[in-house]
């Protein structure tokens, strides 16, 4: 695997320079950016591109415009399926870092494409986890949004139709307490199991448990919750956190496609920990009244944004009077892997 160390350039000279008295600065998080699965997808990825050959992922390979345009100069390509990419003349196809459900595979062997599966270890960690616990009995009720690729995949290989993605009491179609009878009460099945889309915030997936819990639990109901949010997430979450209570910021800025829900995710954390938190895509982003009166700014990113975009950003609060973060940011340590 290829692994890029990823350093601050120089700042660029500065359009307003800080008075010497200036207390402005410029915090970035400990953890940030590109996570662990996504550089490897794109790794894997980058290495069998070639123009020649063009791989069409199916669907989105990462959610961030600038790389997916990066890309496409490299001759991969997104289609929404693989009868699309059978249609535009592909012959190779792609697995996402989110994952797929079986049919993918079984599709591209019926067209004779070749598959090349870049799925993050930990999302098929959650895919077997669930096909093990549909074994052992359990609906499966996963904690992440419908609509995501890594959530229809893990239902998809769950092969059950006792599996449903929520993130509220109200997604689910029980609303009474095992044991409770009366009109219009549905409650639970006996055995309940919650896994979590890798990117959620553990505060919220405890007290969506805890809530679905309480129905399960009575007249010897079981329950599971299983804790899968991956380490890249959790470190990138106490990495926010840092930034408000040790560092104690002013203003952060989320830097991330506006498709990435782990981005959206770190701006509505810092906004609900008091906070004002800004989700950009750009530097051009920035409205320069929002750093009106601003000292210090924390800088952070979803795991699909690649460091020249964090660069971009932080040369552009340099350009604006912000003196350049010391130390940059964090290197990567291309011996890590997380905990799985
Ligand atoms: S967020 Fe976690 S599970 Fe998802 S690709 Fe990154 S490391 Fe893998």
């Amino acid at each position: 695997m290829t692994t890029a160390t990823a350093t601050l350039a120089a700042p660029a000279a500065t359009a307003s320079a800080a008075p010497a008295t200036s207390r402005r600065r410029i915090v970035v998080a400990d953890e940030l950016g590109y996570c662990w699965g996504v550089r490897r997808a794109l790794d894997i990825i980058q290495d069998a591109a070639s123009v020649e050959a063009k791989i069409a992922p199916v669907g989105d390979v990462i959610h961030n415009p600038q790389v997916v345009e990066r890309l496409r100069g490299r001759g991969v390509e997104g289609a929404a399926s693989v009868d699309e990419a059978v249609g535009r003349g592909f012959k190779r196809v792609a697995i996402t870092a989110h994952g797929m459900g079986p049919h993918l595979a079984k599709e591209a062997e019926a067209n004779h494409l070749e598959l090349i599966d870049t799925t993050c270890p930990l999302v098929t960690k959650v895919q077997r986890l669930a096909q093990k616990l549909v074994r052992q009995g359990y609906f499966i009720v996963v904690y992440g949004d419908a609509y995501h690729p890594e959530v229809k995949s893990v239902i998809a290989w769950s092969g059950t139709s006792k599996a449903l993605a929520a993130k509220k009491l109200s997604d689910l179609p029980w609303n009474a307490r095992r044991g409770e009878v009366g009109e219009g009460k549905v409650a639970p099945p006996r055995k309940v199991a919650v896994v979590s889309q890798t990117t959620k915030n553990v505060d919220e997936l405890m007290a969506f448990a805890n809530e679905l819990q309480a129905l399960v639990i009575p007249e010897g109901g079981e329950f599971r919750l299983c804790n899968t949010i991956c380490e890249p997430t959790s470190e990138r979450q106490t990495a926010l956190k840092k930034l408000v209570e040790r560092d104690r910021v002013d203003l952060i800025l989320a830097i991330g496609g506006r498709k990435s829900s782990n981005t959206a995710r770190l701006a509505d954390v810092g906004n609900r920990m008091g906070v004002t938190s800004y989700h950009i895509e750009r530097p051009t982003d920035i409205d320069d009244a929002w750093l009106a009166g601003v000292e210090s700014i924390g800088v952070t990113a979803g795991a699909s944004t690649p460091d020249d975009v964090i660069e971009e950003v932080v040369d552009h609060l340099v350009a604006r009077g912000y003196p350049a973060p010391e130390g940059g940011i964090r290197p990567v340590d291309p011996e890590y892997v997380p905990a799985y």
